[in-house]
This record gives C-alpha cells, structure tokens and sequence, in this order.
C-alpha cells in the first residue's frame, strides 16, 4: 500500500511532505514524488528508489509554495522507473494528481482519451486526463472532479491540485483517507 501525504496552509508544504513521506516510509514503496503550487504553475520531482536517494538527487525542499501533494508508490500497473512514479500530470500540465489504489476500468478510459498524450503506463494517470477532459467542457474544477471521479470503478485514495486555484480536492473509495485541521493549515493523508 503505498502512501499520500498533502498540504495546504501557511507554511511552506516541501518540508511537510517530505517528513510524511518518511513518516510512511514503513508501508514500504518503490519511488516517490511531490508536486507543489507556485504562484501560476505545479512543479513536480519524482523518481525511483529510496526517499532519502531521491532527496539527494531532486533535492524537494526546491520546491516552493504553501500547496503540495506526495506520494509514495508502490507499483500495481506499469514498471517501477520516474516516469511512473507519482504525481502524475494532464496533457496541459496544469492538473497533478496523486493516487493510492487500483483503477479497475483504466483500459477502457484510455481507449475514450485516446486524443490524449499519456506518459505512464499507469492506470492512475488516467484520473489527471479525465479532468481535463471535464474542464475543457468549461466545468470549474470541483465539478470537473467529481464527473472524473464518478466515472472511476476499483478503489482508489486521490488528491488533485490545478495551477491558479488554492485548493486540494480529494476523493476516496475502498482506500482510507484522514484529513487533519492544525493551526497553520489542512493535512491529508493516506
Ligand atoms: N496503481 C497505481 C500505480 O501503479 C498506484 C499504486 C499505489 O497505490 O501506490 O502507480
């Protein structure tokens, strides 16, 4: 089972994702990732290996702004390498997502997005391509959520970001998902 850590507040989120992931470095996992929000854009590191390998690597404390999401993956579909390492992005790398889980229909989703660029062989890219797909019906993004979500079949844990909205949105099915409230923001974790 892999791991999902997300924030969002006052501090700045690279440090606290990055003491969750080692928090839930235990469940055990093959690679690990975090995207956070800047002021218009997401920047993302990710990789295969042990958490404290990757940190010397990619260095995530880079990474700056008050809104994040990290995964630790443990891989189900497609190879362990960077590329399928989590988070995972839409084709206008304006959505990331993380998620913790199996997607039981990705098959056929792809085969609906087959105009979509998909870089992983994941089944949970297909979440990020989906929102897309909503939002370029002119839905805002809690909607176009939801309407990617609902057409989701297996079990699943998932947060999602989007460039220029503060917020993280997280849905959860046959996967546990806590949120927690401290002073200075709002935990998430898988
Ligand atoms: N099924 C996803 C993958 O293979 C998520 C696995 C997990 O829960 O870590 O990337």
């Amino acid at each position: 089972m892999c791991g999902i850590i997300g924030y969002i507040g006052s501090e700045k989120a690279s440090p606290i994702l990055l003491k969750g992931l080692i928090n839930l470095e235990y469940r055990g996992y093959d690679s690990a990732g975090m995207a956070v929000l800047n002021s218009k854009s997401i920047e993302c590191k990710k990789g295969a290996g042990k958490i404290e390998e990757i940190n010397r690597r990619l260095n995530f404390l880079d990474l700056d702004g008050n809104i994040g999401i990290a995964h630790n993956r443990w891989a189900t579909h497609g190879e362990v390498n960077d590329i399928n390492a989590h988070p995972h992005f839409d084709c206008t790398k304006t959505i990331a997502i993380v998620h913790n889980g199996i997607i039981e229909n990705y098959k056929e989703l792809k085969e609906r997005l087959a105009n979509h660029k998909f870089e992983s062989e994941t089944d949970s890219e297909v979440i990020a391509h989906l929102i897309e797909e909503e939002l370029k019906r002119g839905l805002p993004f809690e909607e176009a959520f939801i309407n990617a979500i609902s057409q989701l079949e297996g079990s699943y844990a998932v947060l999602a970001i989007k460039a220029g909205e503060e917020k993280i949105l997280a849905a959860r099915k046959g996967s546990p998902l806590v949120v927690g409230i401290a002073d200075h923001g709002i935990f998430f974790i898988v």
